[in-house]
């Protein structure tokens, strides 16, 4: 029974987000083709199940392991359930502040910290597993759930024990996250919002789709969640009035879902170009390239 509530889950989530963020297309695009007329709504509904179902529940262990690792060194020593518990509700500075700063203060520096783990993944290795989420050629809110496991384990268990170090609480860090899920999905919607003078503060699905363009230069663009503040001070931030031509990578990428889950794992093909560049693969610096004379370049 409870194995069928857990199945149900995210076909209930399904369908709820199909007539939120259909509604949410139609009043931005009008004209926008649903999901299912496009390429890869299969794969795509096939990670919808995959992701809430395994690549959450992984990712949770992992975060779970890394808490009662950080206890353990700062306890001195390993501890049950019960001192795990303590632990995690310890007061910290940060627990001593009134409680809406610190859900703004733990948003903030999770957002920060996540700005350089997004851009962390953009590099090397971690680029073939992030490479995944970008292959989406038609970018909408159906898309945002492409999320290779190896790429939502690491980030999520590198955020959480960076900021459980910094001295946030692991409470406030989860109740968080139903509203940056929510957020994320809406980044990823296929409007053209841009948010007017508020796109200059929070990030929009206009500057989130330049983040996705298969032609963009420099480091790449656009690597922020929430503020887009991170872009402006280190120098990745574009938006522009129009949208991207295009979006996806230049790279091939499986069309089903085990071709994509076992992509990191291949040998990367060095004849074939990689996104966003002209260079082989070889040349490991996925995010550099002009292919948009319109862009600055950073080298
Ligand atoms: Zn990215």
């Amino acid at each position: 029974m409870q194995l069928f509530g857990e199945l149900l889950r995210p076909i209930v989530a399904f369908a709820i987000a199909t007539a939120l963020f259909g509604l949410v297309e139609w009043l931005g695009r009008r004209r926008a083709s649903p999901p299912w007329k496009r390429a890869g709504f299969w794969t795509d509904s096939g990670w919808w199940m995959l992701t809430p179902l395994a690549t959450k529940a992984i990712t949770r262990i992992g975060v779970g392991v890394a808490i009662f690792t950080i206890a353990w060194v700062s306890l001195g020593h390993p501890t049950d359930k019960e001192g795990l518990r303590a632990f995690v509700d310890r007061p910290t500075w940060a627990s001593a502040l009134p409680l809406p700063f610190e859900i703004l203060l733990t948003l903030t520096v999770a957002d920060f910290v996540g700005y350089w783990i997004h851009r962390a993944f953009h590099r090397g290795w971690l680029w073939r597993s992030h490479a995944v989420h970008h292959s989406s050629e038609r970018l909408d809110w159906l898309a945002a759930v492409r999320v290779h496991p190896i790429n939502d384990l690491l980030a999520g268990v590198t955020r959480v024990a960076l900021l459980v170090l910094l001295g946030f609480r692991p409470t406030v860090l989860a109740g968080i996250v139903p509203f940056s899920t929510f957020y994320a999905v809406l980044l990823h919607a296929n409007v053209p919002w841009s948010f007017g003078w508020v796109g200059r503060i929070i990030a929009s699905p206009r500057f989130h789709r330049w983040h996705h363009a298969k032609h963009v230069s420099g480091d790449g663009a656009n690597f922020a969640g929430f503020f887009v503040l991170w872009d402006r001070l280190f120098g990745t931030f574009y938006l522009p009035s129009s949208e991207p031509a295009e979006t996806g990578i230049a790279m091939p990428m499986p069309k089903s879902i085990w071709g994509q889950l076992v992509y990191p794992f291949r040998k990367p093909d060095t004849k074939r170009v990689d996104r966003r560049s002209s260079e082989p693969i070889r040349s490991a610096r996925p995010g550099i390239g002009i292919a948009n004379p319109e862009l600055p370049t950073r080298d």
